[in-house]
């Protein structure tokens, strides 16, 4: 199955297992790989931003987050078939972390934030192994460095929001040979550690995370804009 393109970017077509799956295989060969989430408006900032553009094109996988970009597939006949969310990838990850022994670390958010989400996660999740983590407003890049190196960490998740989160992890990841799978997961330390809520599974499985959303904070109706703005764009792309 070929990645899809919408206004020039990339979309990875597959699901949880197919990615995990392939995961598992490019670590066994010693690759490393990054996760990014698409969705309808970081598509249409690297419509205007070339270098936004060429940072999410040159991830291993952009995963279809938002439910704009599944309905846009659907429309143009595409093969993205469900959701996948940064959220839930990461849960998908953890949970392969921990089947398989590797340890991963948390990078990102504030420092209560983390500590809760990896306690939350710890308990819940048997056997993970958070061989460490940082806040997100620590100065000392070297010493933050070198300390996720030596964690002996495999997977790395950054939470600085987007797009610090990707460029940090660009700049970085030749300095971080241990680690193998690197996402950036924006909020979602804080829906871990419970300070954010997520919307109700309902609208959840409706596809309307973004009407509860809407409901809850109605100044998003700015950033949400985007999604007919991206409907029109790629329905009439040539
Ligand atoms: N953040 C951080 N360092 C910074 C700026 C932001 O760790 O210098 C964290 C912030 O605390 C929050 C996350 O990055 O946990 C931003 O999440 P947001 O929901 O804004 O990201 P999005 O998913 O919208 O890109």
């Amino acid at each position: 199955m070929d990645k899809e393109q919408y206004l020039g970017v990339s979309v990875s077509p597959y699901t949880y297992e197919e990615i995990i799956a392939d995961i598992g295989k490019r670590m066994e060969e010693g690759l490393q790989s990054t996760v990014i989430a698409v969705n309808p408006e970081k598509v249409i900032t690297a419509n205007h931003d070339p270098l936004i553009k060429e940072l999410i094109n040159e991830s291993t996988y952009q995963i279809p987050d938002g439910v704009g970009i599944l309905v846009a597939s659907k429309l143009k006949n595409g093969d993205v078939r469900e959701r996948v969310t940064g959220v839930d990838m990461m849960g998908r990850l953890l949970q392969f972390a921990a089947e398989r022994g590797h340890g991963v670390f948390f990078y990102g958010a504030r420092e209560e934030v983390v500590r809760t989400a990896k306690e939350k996660l710890e308990a819940s999740i048997p056997n993970l192994h958070i061989a460490g983590y940082a806040n997100g407003y620590v100065d000392d890049q070297e010493a933050l460095i070198k300390q996720i190196q030596e964690s002996g960490a495999s997977l790395l998740f950054v939470a600085l929001g987007s797009p610090r989160q990707e460029l940090w992890i660009k700049k970085h990841m030749g300095e971080l040979p241990n680690i193998k799978v690197f996402q950036g997961v924006g909020g979602s330390f804080d829906v871990y550690s419970g300070r954010v809520k997520r919307a109700p599974a309902l609208y959840r499985k409706l596809g309307l995370e973004w009407l509860y959303r809407l409901m809850k904070e109605p100044k998003r109706l700015k950033r949400q804009m985007a999604l007919p703005k991206f409907l029109w764009k790629v329905l009439t792309e040539r």
